[in-house]
């Protein structure tokens, strides 16, 4: 890629990860969604009838044989003479990769994660898929660093999200507690497909903010992502919470996302 890539010089570029098991994609039509939508918040102009996006995550699929993990897409503005100014007229350029790794059967997924709460100082058009992911960046290291998993960033109060994963809560009598869409946070795919199952399967979801304090009065927690799925939380600022290890119905949000998952697949 060019040194003159906006994306390289301005993160001027948006991004999507889509998980990958039995060699087919997960949710992709949510993500293509999204992806459009993210573009189309940056001006990003991009011929997705031109390029059959679809065709090119398969093939890169065949060609890597790629069974269980991720296939990562990034789309930049393009390359322009470096300027604040963005140009009016660049090709963007288009990468993707794929890495192989265990979704399904994860560690994190046995054992929980234990997160510490840090200030969102992040943009507030979080809603936007970009590149600019160095403060969470910095704060995840920073946590692993002093010994837990990740952040549950907070705003106002509130919990925004973790560093890239979505936040939620169990209470003791079982509704799900979400924070709602807004530019304060990812509008993650995850989220939106656990969320339908679980109102399916009758749980209560009630889409509002929720306080660190909220939390540590939870039955149980959890995150979601596209590549950890619904993955327990079990302690917060070294305070456990429920009873600080992973909990049933968390286990069973997890199952419930694999098994719709697997029954959706993008061939
Ligand atoms: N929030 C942030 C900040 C993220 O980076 C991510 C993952 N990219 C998510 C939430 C989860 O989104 P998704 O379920 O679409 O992976």
């Amino acid at each position: 890629m060019s040194v003159f890539d906006r994306g390289f010089l301005f993160a001027d570029a948006v991004y999507e990860v889509t998980a990958v098991i039995e060699g087919a994609l997960v949710d992709f039509d949510a993500h293509q969604r999204r992806l459009e939508r993210s573009l189309g918040e940056l001006g990003i102009e991009f011929d997705g009838s031109a390029v059959d996006l679809r065709a090119i995550h398969r093939e890169l699929l065949a060609r890597n044989q790629l069974d269980e993990g991720l296939i990562y897409l990034q789309l930049t503005r393009g390359c322009a003479d470096r300027s604040f100014v963005r140009p009016e007229t660049a090709t963007p350029s288009l990468v993707l990769f794929t890495q192989s790794m265990s979704l399904i059967d994860h560690a994190d997924a046995r054992r929980g994660l234990r997160v510490v709460t840090r200030p969102d100082l992040r943009w507030h058009r979080r809603d936007i898929k970009t590149t600019q992911l160095l403060y969470p960046s910095l704060m995840k290291s920073e946590a692993v660093a002093a010994g837990v998993d990740d952040v549950w960033m907070t705003e106002g109060g509130y919990v925004t999200e973790a560093s890239s994963s979505n936040a939620h809560i169990l209470t003791t009598d079982g509704r799900l507690i979400t924070r709602p869409l807004s530019n304060d946070i990812l509008h993650g795919i995850t989220r939106a497909a656990v969320l339908e199952y679980a109102r399916e399967s009758g749980v209560t979801v009630e889409e509002r903010p929720f306080t660190p304090a909220e939390a540590l009065t939870a039955k149980e927690a959890f995150n979601t992502s596209a590549t950890a799925f619904v993955t327990p939380v079990i302690e917060l600022d070294g305070q456990a919470i429920g009873e600080g290890q992973p909990g049933e119905a968390t286990a069973r949000l997890r199952e419930l996302y694999i098994d719709q998952s697997r029954a959706r697949l993008t061939r």
